[in-house]
């Protein structure tokens, strides 16, 4: 048997077992829902809850990801508590998008207002 949703209950477990609130996917902080693993809105155990964003929540309900490597990855956030890092990803990205300007002009001449820098 089923049991009954309770949404602000599910909340307050998951807070209270997985303080550091992210979702477990892609490490967003804002947005989150609270996804019940097993599909079942009623079961709040704590094994059964983890932060999401509505994006990953849904593919996590359509089967997109295993269940184990979500309890992996709730894991590995509680215990880093990581914060995103695109450091290594945008090291050069204002040399990169200054050359497409340049780019970008010299195909295209001048502009209305001039010449941008
Ligand atoms: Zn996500």
């Amino acid at each position: 048997m089923k049991l009954p949703r309770n949404q602000a209950e599910a909340w307050a477990v998951a807070a209270r077992e997985y303080p550091f609130a992210c979702c477990v996917v892609c490490g967003v902080e804002m947005c989150l829902e609270v996804a019940h693993l097993d599909q079942d809105a009623g079961n709040n155990a704590p094994e059964n809850l983890a932060w999401m964003c509505g994006a990953h929540h849904s593919m996590y309900d359509v089967g997109l990801y295993p269940l184990a490597a979500i309890k992996l990855l709730r894991d590995h956030w509680q215990k880093n508590r990581d914060k995103v890092d695109h450091g290594a990803r945008m090291k050069d990205a204002g040399k990169r998008a200054a050359a497409t300007r340049a780019l970008r002009r010299a195909r295209s001449g001048p502009t209305l207002f001039g010449s941008e820098s």
